[in-house]
C-alpha cells in the first residue's frame, strides 16, 4: 500500500446506495491506497421503495435512519470514514421520482435554494481541500430530482469555493461508455438463468451512458470488486446483490460494472490516451 496522504478526493450523490453502485470501486481503491475519501449525501432517500417485505414497514423518517445506518455499514467496507449529510441530518428531504407531488415539498431537497444548499458544500470543500470532485451529468445520470439537484449544488459549490480560496483541480461526472454496457448486459442475459432473478434491464435504465469517446479516465475496480459488492448488498432497502448482477425495487437485473468511468469536465487531462487515475497530473504538494 502507497501512502498518499495528500490525495483527497470529493464525491456528492443524491441518495445513499448511489455511491456504492456508481463510485464503489473507486472509493475502496482510493481509501485503500491511503486517500482522504469524503461523501457527501443530500437526502437520506426517505421515499425509496423498499425491497424486502420483512422492512416495508420503514417509511418517511423511519426509512431515512435505516437508510443512514445502511450507508454507514457501506461506507465501512470501502474504508470510507468521511461520510457527511449535506446541512447536516435531515436538512434535505428525498424529493421522490420526477414528476410526483412528493416533487412540491418545500422540504425536499429539489425545492432548495441551489446557492443556500451549496453553501454547506463549500463549508465541506473548505475543510477538506480535495483535488477532485466526482458528481453526476446535468441530467442526473438519468433525470431523478435529486440527483440533477445533486449535480447543480455540486458544481455550484465548485464555482463559489473557486472564488474563495481553493478551486478543484479536476471535476468529474460518472459515466459509462455504450458498447461496456451493451457488452454487459449481452453477458447478463446468458447468466441470468443462473440468477434469482427473472428480467433483465435495458442499458437505458443505466444512468449516465454515453459514446465511448465521451470517457476520459478508467478506474479498474478488479481489486475491489467484492468490497463493491458488499457495499451494494449493504443497502438491502434499496438494493438485492446475486453477483455477478443486482436488481432495485424495479426487479430488472443490471450487471454490477466493477470498472468505474468518468468524464473529466473541469481542469487538465493527465497524459495518455485515457487516465487510469482521478489525480493523473495532481502534484503530491497541491
Ligand atoms: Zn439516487
Amino acid at each position: 500500500m502507497t501512502e498518499q496522504p495528500g490525495r483527497r478526493l470529493l464525491l456528492v450523490h443524491a441518495h445513499p446506495d448511489d455511491e456504492s453502485i456508481n463510485n464503489g470501486a473507486t472509493m475502496a481503491r482510493y481509501a485503500a491506497e491511503g486517500a482522504h475519501v469524503t461523501l457527501v449525501t443530500c437526502t437520506l432517500g426517505e421515499r425509496g421503495e423498499v425491497i424486502p417485505p420483512e422492512l416495508a414497514h420503514l417509511t418517511g423518517a423511519a426509512l431515512g435512519q435505516h437508510r443512514r445506518n445502511e450507508l454507514a455499514a457501506a461506507m465501512s467496507l470501502l474504508g470510507v470514514r468521511d461520510v457527511r449529510l449535506l446541512g447536516g441530518a435531515g436538512r434535505y428531504s428525498d424529493s421522490g421520482m420526477m414528476g410526483l407531488p412528493d416533487n412540491d415539498d418545500p422540504a425536499c431537497f429539489w425545492q432548495a435554494d441551489v446557492d443556500e444548499a451549496a453553501a454547506h458544500l463549500v463549508e465541506v470543500i473548505h475543510e477538506v481541500r480535495p483535488q477532485v470532485l466526482v458528481t453526476y451529468d446535468d441530467n442526473g445520470g438519468y433525470g431523478h430530482p435529486d440527483h440533477i439537484q445533486a449535480h447543480r449544488v455540486a458544481m455550484r459549490a465548485a464555482e463559489l469555493a473557486a472564488e474563495t480560496g481553493w478551486r478543484i483541480p479536476k471535476v468529474y461526472w460518472n459515466r459509462v461508455p455504450r458498447p461496456v454496457v451493451e457488452e454487459a448486459f449481452a453477458r447478463l442475459r446468458e447468466e441470468l438463468p443462473g440468477t434469482p432473478f427473472t428480467k433483465a434491464a435495458a442499458v437505458d435504465d443505466v444512468p449516465g451512458v454515453v459514446p465511448e469517446e465521451r470517457i476520459t479516465t478508467v478506474i479498474d475496480g478488479t481489486a475491489h470488486a467484492a468490497a463493491k459488492a458488499a457495499a451494494m448488498r449493504a443497502h438491502a432497502t434499496q438494493i438485492t446483490v446475486a453477483e455477478p448482477c443486482f436488481v432495485l425495487s424495479n426487479e430488472l437485473a443490471q450487471p454490477i460494472l466493477t470498472t468505474e468511468y468518468y468524464e473529466l469536465v473541469r481542469g487538465e487531462r493527465g497524459t495518455g490516451e485515457r487516465e487510469t487515475d482521478l489525480f493523473a497530473g495532481i502534484g503530491e504538494a497541491s
